[in-house]
């Protein structure tokens, strides 16, 4: 079974608003194992949704539609679902009664306007909407020579057309599935360390069209997820047949894979720290900052997250770390300039800011970001950002090219440093 999803609202082809339904709807129909083939996007225009619907009655075998069922002039969805049918429009009582005891409970007069909301296509049902005036449609269409397709419209309002579709179209499509019926499964597996292409190629042939589960493979501000697909007559059933490929990625990948589902670094190494009990602290140049919020905001009950040190300005490491661990002072080599940032100085002090953050906070580790290189074009090689690591066992080092989009370049360099914290970890 194929199934469209329709939105339809100027406010969504004007841009004005982002159609979150589809997506919502396309992912329920997808746990139902629904395939969802066509998106359609349309606006208030009456013969361009006749024409919408005609097209999906003849493409999908489920069509669900969201939008335009308000009472106003420009809510034209059940006129065009009327006219695509060639059916009249007629008065359904209790879509009546629903729209005025709705009206009573506000304590407010029915506007004459809301009658419309009582009309429906001939031989359709109504979509019960336990809060709002807008009932919905449900209607079957007749195809020659095919099953006939079935309709479900339902308003835009996001919280409405939620409740209406637990409550009625997705066990009404569960009677339709039958004896048949499947579910489909996802599950993520979260990557960090490589880019996109060399990931694909560690992976042999996982993620070619037409193989069972499909792997597909997405990257969003340098992490890469992998998304297993599997369907089954039940939802275990599903999550069983995903997993040799569960376990060949983790086979192939090993310690590149940091989490699963939602996981972003920053609960990879919250995690880390939470089973054994041990702390960090931070201190960042070039990040600004960006860790304490990341890290903070996964250790809401601050167990392992003691706080961080924000630095900025050319020799604020110098200035910091002489006060915060006395022990430096003696081993400066004071004949080097300090404004020239040489590859050999930003290593020195970057290790030094980890091992002095560790000190002040006395915690176990003490992860440190390094100064951002300039952005300038003229220099053929990009630049590099330091990051360290101490712990018990010394200083962790690492520097990664400072280059590519600048939208997601302090994110990258962020998630870089978490990384390499959370290597650290596991290889102590
Ligand atoms: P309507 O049912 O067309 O009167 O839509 C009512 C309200 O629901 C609109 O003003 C939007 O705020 C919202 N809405 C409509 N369609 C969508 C959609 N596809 N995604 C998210 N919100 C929507
Ligand atoms: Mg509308």
């Amino acid at each position: 079974m194929n199934a469209e999803v329709i939105a339809i609202g100027d406010e969504l082809t004007s841009g004005q608003r982002l159609d979150t339904n589809s997506q919502w709807l396309s992912e329920r129909l997808g746990e139902l194992g629904i395939r969802v083939l066509y998106h359609t996007t349309v606006g208030d225009e009456l013969e361009a949704n006749v024409r919408v619907f005609r097209q999906a009655f003849d493409r999908a075998d489920l069509i669900v539609c969201t939008g335009g069922l308000g009472p106003t002039a420009d809510d034209l969805t059940r006129e065009a679902i009327a006219a695509a049918l060639g059916r009249a429009l007629v008065q359904n009582d209790d879509a009546l009664k629903h729209i005025q005891a709705i009206f009573a409970r506000r304590s407010r007069a029915m506007p004459e306007r809301n009658l419309v909301q009582a009309l429906f296509p001939e031989n359709s049902r109504m979509v019960p909407n336990p809060h709002g005036t807008a009932p919905g449609i449900d209607v079957e269409v007749l195809r020659v020579d095919r099953p006939p397709c079935r309709l479900f419209a339902l308003p835009g309002v996001p919280a409405e057309m939620r409740e209406m579709w637990e409550e009625t179209v997705a066990p009404a499509i569960s009677v339709i599935q039958g004896g048949e019926r499947r579910v489909i499964r996802h599950r993520r597996i979260k990557c960090f360390g490589v880019g996109e292409s060399d990931l694909e190629q560690m992976l042999p042939d996982l993620i070619r069209r037409g193989r069972y589960p499909t792997v597909g493979i997405t990257v969003s501000q340098a992490t890469i997820t992998l998304r297993i697909t599997a369907e089954g007559s039940t939802a275990e059933e599903a999550f069983a047949a995903m997993d040799e490929t569960w376990q060949t990625i983790h086979d192939c990948l090993g310690d590149l894979v940091f989490g699963y589902e939602d996981d972003e670094l920053q609960h990879a190494v919250a995690r880390q720290l939470g089973e054994r009990n041990q702390t960090l602290s931070t201190i960042e140049w070039g990040t600004g900052g960006l860790l304490a919020h990341w890290i903070s905001s996964v250790d809401p009950e601050q167990r392992c997250y003691r706080g961080g040190t924000i630095l900025r300005g050319v020799d604020a490491d110098e200035v910091w770390t002489r006060q915060n661990q006395s022990a430096i002072a003696s081993e400066d080599d004071s004949s080097e300039q300090p404004a020239a940032i040489t590859a050999a100085r930003a290593e020195r002090s970057v290790r030094r800011m980890a091992s002095a953050s560790r000190n002040l906070l006395q915690t176990d580790y003490a992860l440190a970001v390094g100064p951002l290189p300039s952005l300038a074009e003229s220099s053929e090689e990009p630049g590099r950002v330091a990051c360290a690591v101490a712990s018990a066992g010394g200083v962790s080092f690492a520097t990664y090219p400072y280059a590519g989009h600048p939208d997601i370049l302090l994110q990258r360099t962020a998630k870089s440093a978490l990384n390499l914290l959370r290597k650290t970890i596991a290889g102590s």
